[in-house]
C-alpha cells in the first residue's frame, strides 16, 4: 500500500493521482480501503507532504543522498497528529490512530510503515534513483542489491551509458571459427 501511495506520482507519465482533493479521496477509498475521510485542499497538501517524506526515505534505502533528518521529522509529526493508542481485542493488541479526518487516515499508512519496520521488510521498499523516475518498488533480491525499479527501463538506460564509456577502449580480437566437420563418406566398405 505504501508503494502504491508513493507511486500516485508518476513522474515519467506526467500524472499525479493526488493532484486534487477528489483524487486523494478516491485513492484512500479504492486503494487504501479508508472510506469517508473528509478531504479538502489542506488535507491534500498534507498527504503529498507525507508521500514525499516517504519517497525520501525509500531513496535513502537505495543509498541516495536525501534529507533523511527532515523526512523522519515529518514522519514523527504525522505519527503525533495521528494520536496512536493501543486497541485491545480478543486476537491482538494493536496501536491504531485515534485522530479523526485526514490525520487518522494518514496514520493508517504510518502504522503500515511501523509494521514493515518490525517485520524487516521496510528496508526492502526502495525508490528508483534514476532521474525522472523515483518509482517505488519492492526489492526481492536475496542480498537486497536491487537498485532500479525495472531493469528493462532504468537499469538498461544506465547500463547503456556505462557501455558507451567502456566501448572507447580497444577490443580483443574475436576467436577464430573452427572449420565444420566433414561428413564421413557413406556406402563404403
Ligand atoms: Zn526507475
Amino acid at each position: 500500500l505504501i508503494r502504491s501511495f508513493v507511486n500516485t506520482l508518476n513522474i515519467e507519465g506526467g500524472t499525479d493521482d493526488l493532484d486534487t482533493p477528489d483524487g486523494l479521496s478516491e485513492w484512500l477509498a479504492n486503494e487504501g480501503g479508508i472510506k469517508g475521510t473528509h478531504v479538502d485542499e489542506a488535507a491534500r497538501r498534507r498527504a503529498v507532504e507525507l508521500r514525499e517524506a516517504l519517497r525520501a526515505i525509500l531513496l535513502s534505502h537505495n543509498d541516495e543522498e536525501v534529507d533523511e533528518a527532515g523526512a523522519f521529522e515529518a514522519l514523527n509529526d504525522f505519527a503525533r497528529r495521528a494520536r496512536f493508542a493501543p486497541v485491545f481485542g480478543p486476537e491482538e493488541v494493536a496501536f491504531r490512530p485515534q485522530a479523526p479526518g485526514i490525520d487518522g487516515a494518514l496514520g493508517k499508512l504510518i502504522a503500515i510503515v511501523v509494521a514493515a519496520e518490525s517485520d524487516g521488510t521496510w528496508s526492502r521498499l526502495k525508490a528508483c534513483p534514476a532521474d525522472n523516475c523515483t518509482w517505488a518498488f519492492y526489492d526481492h533480491a536475496r542480498n537486497r542489491s536491487g537498485k532500479w525499479c525495472d531493469m528493462a527501463v532504468c537499469g538498461n538506460r544506465t547500463k547503456a551509458r556505462a557501455f558507451r564509456e567502456r566501448s572507447r577502449q580497444p577490443r580483443s580480437p574475436a576467436a577464430k571459427k573452427s572449420p565444420p566437420n566433414r561428413p564421413s563418406p557413406s556406402g563404403m566398405g
